[in-house]
């Protein structure tokens, strides 16, 4: 049993404000299963709570739609693929969300602490997870940990 709806992978809240179409193609949601069965579901099976998914697909219309709105999205994110998402979890810090991420010993492809927005970003690469943990600072910087 999965505890993810598809409707929270597919959400943004520009998608919605621009009526933009955020729907995968099948090589992407082949993506977010591997992201979910493999990651998210045993990281939420851990914790014991559930995982808040704010952001996992990102359609390329969506990421014009950013571009044009000036966020600065980048061209090769995991978020196009399917591959990403940026979680929370009530009652935890980012930087505990994090740490547990980190020594729970789940296979991941980048795990993220991204200070400059507050998320911690999380991937899965089929068959090719890096197992790379890195903190984003508040000015953009990237640093392995
Ligand atoms: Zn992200």
């Amino acid at each position: 049993m999965l505890n993810f709806t598809m409707s929270e992978l597919i959400h943004s809240d520009t998608a919605v404000k621009y009526n933009i179409n955020n729907m995968p193609d099948i090589n992407s949601l082949d993506n977010m299963l591997y992201l979910i069965i493999f990651c998210l579901q045993p990281l939420r099976e851990l914790l014991k709570k559930p995982i808040i998914i704010t952001n996992c697909f990102r359609s390329s219309a969506l990421w014009t739609k950013l571009y044009q709105l000036g966020y600065k999205p980048s061209k090769t994110s995991q978020h196009l693929k399917g591959q990403a998402a940026d979680i929370k979890v009530n009652g935890m810090t980012q930087q505990q969300l994090f740490e547990f991420v980190k020594n729970s010993g789940i296979e991941y492809d980048q795990l993220i602490w991204e200070q400059d927005n507050n998320c911690v970003h999380v991937s899965y690469a089929k068959d090719k997870n890096r197992r790379e943990t890195l903190i984003r600072d508040t000015k953009g910087n990237y640093r392995k940990v």
